[in-house]
């Protein structure tokens, strides 16, 4: 499905549909130029994903051969289909610590690294395997292509236009979005979603990575905006109040986190995990898909590890295996 979200400058949505995924599609950007188009995010590395794009950009009359790509992350169903671009000699550009995380991730290390952290931080074995069907990992790109690296302030001439590069650290240490300062348009990517929270992980890469979010949205709270278009579902016409919205959300976490830890000192943090309030439709922790279990896992530890930089919880290790419990001011 395609929709034209902008006249001069010419930008359209292509919804490229994420078959069995909570985040139920992605937005792709198309900004035609006069001279060049430019492409904003890609969608998954699987056929269906591939076929709503290219029928989205037949749709819309843009050939590949005039079309730059902007990846705005790393994860998957951003940069899944970078090699339809590649292959057709387009410019890519990224941040480059999402490169080199994409490339890093190729033989598996990265992966293998979270899970045996995962381990120490309490999470079964079982568990760590029903996740090995993970969508961020089985549609994963090949990323051996060549990468344009963009840093924060660059100013990048792209469709005909000069679109600011703003550099998020949080969801991803890499994540970059664009800005066009004359139309206030600022593609949002996973920086700020508007009917989901964006999702906070643990990195390893990335020191306290809900500390370094928290900033970033702070960085951009003041930009003058007037049309957000984010990765997932849809815009809106203001940042302003969503942003304290998530804010608020990450203060409740991060309560919720100290008063489960007060109540259960040495918790693992898959016990602090297990105990926190999530929107699974009703269900119980035991019965919600391996995935999204991880997720869980990966969203608590960020929590606790700001929890932990900021002195309010303690952390031990013991066996190998890590455990928490709050700290009084
Ligand atoms: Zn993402």
């Amino acid at each position: 499905m395609i929709q034209q979200l902008y006249h001069h400058p010419d930008i359209y949505v292509i919804q490229v549909d994420l078959p069995d995924n909570p985040l139920q599609y992605l937005n792709s950007y198309v900004v035609k130029g006069a001279t060049r188009n430019l492409v904003i995010d890609t969608g998954f590395n699987r056929p269906e994903c591939r076929k709503a794009l290219c029928e989205g950009l037949r749709e819309l009359g843009v050939a590949l051969s005039c079309t730059d790509l902007f990846i705005t992350h790393l994860h998957a169903d951003h940069s899944g289909l970078v090699q339809l671009f590649n292959q057709a000699g387009c410019s890519i550009y990224m941040s480059s610590a999402d490169y080199q995380y994409l490339v890093d991730s190729e033989d598996g290390s990265t992966w293998q690294y979270a899970e045996e952290n995962f381990m120490k931080e309490g999470m079964p074995a079982a568990d760590i395997h029903l996740q090995l069907t993970n969508h961020a990992r089985a549609y994963s790109p090949d990323p051996h292509f060549p990468c344009h690296t963009v840093t924060d302030g660059e100013v990048l001439h792209l469709a005909d236009l000069d679109f600011r590069v703003i550099a998020v650290p949080g969801h991803t240490k890499g994540l970059c979005c664009l800005y066009l300062p004359q139309q206030k348009i600022f593609f949002t990517s996973d920086h700020i979603l508007f009917d989901i929270t964006p999702n906070i992980q643990l990195w390893y890469h990335m020191p306290d990575a809900l500390e370094q979010y928290l900033h970033s949205l702070d960085k951009v709270r003041d930009l003058p905006v007037t049309l957000a278009l984010p990765g997932h579902r849809h815009g809106a016409s203001s940042i302003v109040g969503r942003i304290d919205t998530i804010k608020e959300h990450h203060r409740n976490r991060l309560a919720e986190v100290m008063s489960i830890a007060e109540q259960r000192p040495d918790s693992t943090a898959y016990d602090i995990a297990r105990h926190m309030t999530w929107s699974m439709r009703g269900k119980e922790w035991k019965d919600f898909p391996p995935t999204q279990k991880w997720f869980a896992m990966g969203e608590t530890l960020a929590h606790i590890e700001y929890l932990v930089q900021h002195g309010r919880l303690l952390r031990r290790t013991d066996k190998e295996v890590r455990t928490y419990s709050l700290l009084q001011p």
